[in-house]
């Protein structure tokens, strides 16, 4: 039966180059830089669909958390830019002169919902 190529993803750990490796009858992924070695398999293409599996969630996690934290700062801009306006603006202000937000106490409310309740989980 002719192998099929399955393109295997680097290591999840360090980003390093990886090679299958075969000691009968198990087959599993190790990495050329640190040496991590992934899932044992009965055959290679399993082997490496199990470390492709474990790289490929690895990959989704870090983007996740990079994504999350530029988020989070964007919120923290846009929060101090809102809280810059109100204080610039706080002279101007009556009680019912934002249209949209209905009073200044409203949109203070909305400003400080955008505050962070939690701290991210660890990774
Ligand atoms: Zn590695």
């Amino acid at each position: 039966m002719p192998e099929t190529t399955t393109e295997v993803l680097p290591c999840p750990f360090c980003g390093g180059s990886v090679f299958i490796r075969a000691v009968w009858p198990t087959n599993w992924v190790s990495c050329k830089e640190c040496a991590a070695c992934g899932p044992s398999s009965s055959s290679s293409a399993k082997a490496i669909a199990a470390h492709n599996a474990i790289a490929s969630a690895v990959a989704d996690r870090d983007r996740l958390t990079a994504e999350n934290e530029s988020l989070r700062a964007q919120v923290g801009q846009l929060r101090e830019a809102g809280q810059h306006l109100l204080d610039v603006s706080e002279p101007f202000h009556r009680p019912t002169d934002l249209v949209g937000w209905g009073s200044v106490d409203n949109m203070r409310a909305a400003l400080a919902a955008t505050a962070p309740t939690q701290e991210a989980p660890d990774a």
